[in-house]
């Protein structure tokens, strides 16, 4: 840690403090999926905003939309000249089952080897705490802050945010801003930093079809009956070519190549296949699109999954059935600028022509997330790099994430360009039981974060 970092004396004079307010940040069991523990969600959006007060931001609030409440806080001292940043996180946390598999209670944070155990460490109160005390370290050393910023601290990510978005168009004027930065994701290693630039996009299908009122005997009327299992299976065969492309005409037309400088950074990204196996649950075979390495086809490509199946029998021994009808999911992995409402539409054409005559079909959207990029050569990608590899001495590469929904609509509804500064690692067991925060992550997060502020201020908006 070198000592022209901005914050380098505010986290030396003050980490005991800021240790003490993690510990009491995390020991709220804010658990949003849980209706027992919404009002531990109401109490840890309250606490959010007492620690944005604490840091010197103003205009608090607590705002929601007939959901969960998001903390919200500004500071908009800079002045309209100045640049302004919305920050964005999440006080909810995930469950905490199997609980018998914590070796602490979740939500009694634990220091072992250097990092905090609790759920919550970073996902995401962690990652919201470093960016609050940047700010309270900014002030307390100039008094000013570089650019006008705006806490939006979400209060129901972990079920899915299903009211973030009315959130964010009810409150749009008060959360106008030239950027956005997403403190909720991770890095490749400690010694390697990264950049989550991009999150795929994600929209699901489920197709069912029926032949008949109720399940035929296979002996009486098999043979003369299209088998729904059948039409099924023909429609999963057909969903990739023989290059593992998928088949459906115009799937690819709004598909492009990342920037030359992202492919370069994702062609350099260490990649371990035997690890990723492991860490995969022991995956047996690989597969994707021909030519395309795993990290592009997890990453930059889109796909086409089937997520469930289902007809017929699947009890024990054999019923000698023809089917009444069958169900099979779909989900593809959506990548920039592929739209769920056109991929929908050239779904259904598809399979219409897959169809047999009479067969009663019916095709059910699940959900839609658009995905998002944010293009590296963008000036405020650049502010972003600069303030990693300050920290942390080494530029930063290039990554992309799966996507959870409210990244997207932040840079949509808001029209700005969507940052992720994270410090997670990928054994950090986020979602799991002994969630961590490695606490040297968690400083270079907060000198990051100052450094971050300061070089936005420099951008010309
Ligand atoms: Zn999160």
């Amino acid at each position: 840690m070198t000592a022209e970092l901005l914050l380098a004396d505010y986290v030396r004079d003050s980490r005991d403090r800021i240790v003490g307010s993690l510990v009491d940040y995390l020991r709220i069991p804010s658990i949003s999926s849980d209706p027992e523990h919404h009002t531990d969600v109401w109490d840890s959006a309250t606490h959010t905003v007492d620690l944005m007060r604490g840091a010197g931001l103003e205009n608090l609030d607590v705002v929601h939309v007939d959901g969960l409440p998001a903390a919200y806080g500004e500071h908009l001292g800079a002045g309209p000249d100045a640049p302004t940043v919305l920050v964005y996180g999440h006080h909810d946390v995930q469950p905490v089952d199997p609980l018998d598999q914590w070796t602490s209670p979740p939500f009694e944070p634990t220091f072992v080897d250097g990092e905090c155990r609790a759920r919550g460490a970073i996902d995401d109160k962690g990652q919201v705490l470093y960016e609050i005390e940047a700010v309270r370290g900014l002030l307390q050393r100039d008094g000013r802050l570089p650019v006008n910023l705006k806490f939006l601290i979400e209060g129901e990510e972990e079920s899915g945010s299903p009211t973030f978005e009315r959130i964010l168009t009810t409150h749009r004027e008060r959360f106008a801003c030239d950027a956005v930065v997403v403190s909720d994701t991770g890095m490749i290693a400690p010694d390697v930093p990264s950049i989550c630039v991009g999150m795929r996009g994600l929209v699901g299908f489920t197709l069912s079809v029926r032949v008949a009122d109720s399940d035929l005997h296979s002996g009486v009327f098999g043979g003369a009956v299209v088998n729904p299992a059948h039409v099924l299976a023909r429609v999963v065969a057909d969903l990739h070519d023989a290059d593992g492309r998928v088949a459906i005409p115009a799937f690819y037309d709004d598909v492009h190549e990342p920037e030359p400088a992202e492919a370069a950074s994702l062609a350099a990204l260490p990649f371990d296949e035997a690890a990723w196996r492991r860490d995969g649950a022991n995956i047996r075979a690989v597969g994707g699109e021909l030519g395309r390495s795993i990290l592009e086809r997890t990453t930059t490509r889109p796909t086409a999954d089937v997520t469930g199946i289902g007809a017929g029998y699947q009890g024990a021994g054999l019923k000698t059935i023809v089917p009444a009808e069958g169900t099979v999911t779909v989900t593809f992995r959506l990548v920039p600028d592929q739209d769920p409402v056109a991929i929908g539409r050239a779904l259904r054409t598809w399979v219409a022509a897959r169809m047999p005559d009479g067969m009663e079909w019916s095709l059910t959207p699940r959900g839609g997330i658009r995905p998002m990029v944010t293009p590296i050569s963008t000036p405020e990608m650049g502010a972003l790099s600069r303030a990693i590899e300050r920290v942390w001495g080494v530029a930063p590469l290039f990554t992309r994430e799966g996507g959870s929904g409210p990244e997207e609509s932040l840079g949509r509804v808001l029209a700005a360009p969507v940052l992720f500064l994270g410090v997670g690692l990928p054994g950090d067991r986020i979602h799991a039981p002994n969630e961590r925060m490695v606490m040297d992550q968690f400083w270079r997060g907060l000198l990051a974060a100052g450094e971050l502020f300061s070089e936005l201020g420099k951008v010309e908006s």
